[in-house]
């Protein structure tokens, strides 16, 4: 058997445990040269994703050290350096994870064809999705525009049960260089202080399990009812951990299943397939309106309103807490997404990509699909889309939703005597040009709430008339 040693590059799986690449090259008995390259598809990222994925190298690197293998980091266009540590080392081969937004493809397809070229085997596996995105088709052999039938075909498929992280891993005669972590600077484009974040961030796989145990434990049963109170801490809290491979959705789903009776959860784990499922058959969702009417609709550009807005200042509570969660956080609860989503697209009549951008900018769970699928979901043009004309009432949400305002005053420092700890973060992490203070008077609406419902529901009549 030959002793040249294999690659494993490393991007959107950083865990040990149900990885099948890594389980693959580990039966080898080779030895293994993990590798991450900050390339140009990663060096595009926006700012918090791009701090949080350092983060999560920082622990796999530990982890991966426990097993006798070192992670060797690297800074260029993936071909290149890929073919460089190949000449360095005398490796056979290169193997990854698949990755499935349309940059991470180009640049996987462009990688494969110069080893390839130069006699390098090239190897790609599954494991960030349940179901490869082309394995779930309709009748008529194509992909499914609607979740429920999706997710019914979905469901009847068998994801197989997860593989065992390994044991020692073989490393080669001689480890390759590698950049130092802090060389990349990965900090250094946030504009929330990297102290704040780090506050809220917990990286890496066995944080990952662990909060999966604790949800099953003590949150689950409960999710179904709960999950839609930003207040509360009623859901899984899984997704970065997700988006950087730190915990497999195979595992999700077979510890899940083993609990039983989660039926609602796992189907939210199911609309992360579905965003796969659809940016694989729709590779622009992420640039372009899902339905291309939409092209001619008359939302704004980025305006004053949606500064305001990125700003947690619109002067709508609920809205303005849901976007000083995620400047201090890096994540936002799901309703909060919702609902800060449509107030961006529908009161203030702003383009979708505006709040996609900054969402890229600010979480932590950032994904190319869900991202877009959430955005486009809820601005009416995307597919299996709330329609535009069901906007929501940022007043109504937060009573139903935060009755007690146990959100909003998490959140919103201003007016208030005692402002909470996490208010007050908001405004240490805020950039100076802001020049916001947590005792100055909150903002007054940018615009009446049934006065931007009304200008919306205009605009969405000019439109339709204009089909
Ligand atoms: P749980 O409720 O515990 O759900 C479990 C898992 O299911 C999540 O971790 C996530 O992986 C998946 N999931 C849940 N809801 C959705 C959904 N609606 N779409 C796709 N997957 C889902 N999710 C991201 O992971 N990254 C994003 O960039 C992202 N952007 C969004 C933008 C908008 C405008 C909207 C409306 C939603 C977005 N979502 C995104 C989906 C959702 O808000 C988050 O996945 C969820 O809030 C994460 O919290 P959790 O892990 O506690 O979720």
């Amino acid at each position: 058997m030959s002793d040249r040693p294999i690659i494993l590059w490393f991007r959107r799986d950083l865990r040990l445990a149900d990885n099948p690449m890594l389980h693959e090259a580990a039966r080898t008995g080779r030895p293994l040269i993990p590798v991450a390259i900050l390339d140009p598809v990663a060096e595009s990222w926006g700012a918090a994703a791009r701090w949080r994925w350092g983060e999560g190298l920082s622990v796999f690197a530990k982890s991966l050290a426990q097993k006798g293998a070192r992670l060797i980091l690297r800074r260029g266009e993936a071909r290149d350096i890929l073919s460089q540590l190949v000449a360095e080392t005398g490796a056979e081969a290169v193997w990854w994870s698949r990755t499935y937004d349309p940059d991470g493809r180009a640049r996987d397809v462009a990688a494969k064809a110069r080893l390839r070229a130069n006699g390098t085997g090239a190897r790609s596996f599954p494991g960030h999705l349940l179901f490869e995105p082309d394995a779930v088709t309709t009748g008529q052999g194509t992909g499914y525009k609607v979740f429920s039938a999706y997710w019914r075909a979905a469901s009847r498929l068998d994801p197989g049960r997860p593989l065992p992280a390994p044991g020692v891993l073989v490393p080669p005669s001689g480890w390759p260089d590698s950049d130092d972590l802090s060389s990349w600077r990965l900090a250094d484009a946030l504009r929330a202080g990297e102290a704040v974040l780090r506050r809220n961030s917990a990286p890496g796989e066995p944080e990952a399990l662990e909060r999966l145990s604790d949800f099953l434990r003590s949150r689950a049963a409960a999710y179904a009812e709960r999950r839609d109170f930003p207040a509360e801490d009623a859901t899984s809290g899984l997704s970065e951990y997700l988006t950087y491979g730190e915990i497999s959705p195979r595992t999700i789903w077979s510890e899940t299943g083993k609990a039983g009776g989660n039926a609602k959860f796992l189907s939210e784990v199911g609309w992360r397939e579905f965003a796969y499922h659809l940016l694989h058959h729709s590779p622009d969702m992420a640039r372009d309106n899902w339905n291309r009417d939409w092209d001619r609709f008359p939302w704004r550009a980025d305006n004053a309103d949606a500064e305001a807005w990125r700003r947690g200042m619109t002067g709508e509570p609920f809205v303005d807490a849901a976007l000083r969660e995620m400047y201090v956080t890096g994540r936002m609860h799901n309703r909060a997404r919702m609902v800060a989503a449509s107030y961006l697209t529908k009161h203030l009549l702003t383009d979708w990509r505006v709040g996609l951008a900054w969402f890229a900018d600010c979480l932590t769970d950032w994904d190319p699909a869900a991202n877009a699928l959430g955005w486009q979901w809820v601005a009416g043009s995307g597919p299996d889309a709330a329609p535009y004309f069901r906007v929501f009432n940022p007043v109504t949400q937060g009573e139903k939703f935060d009755p007690e305002g146990a959100y909003r005053h998490r959140w919103i420092a201003e007016g208030r005597k005692q402002p909470q700890e996490d208010a007050l973060a908001f405004f240490e992490a805020a950039p100076k040009s802001w020049k916001i203070a947590p005792d100055a008077r909150y903002p007054s609406r940018r615009i009446d709430p049934a006065e931007g419902r009304k200008r919306a529901l205009d605009a969405y009549e000019r439109w339709k008339a204009l089909k």
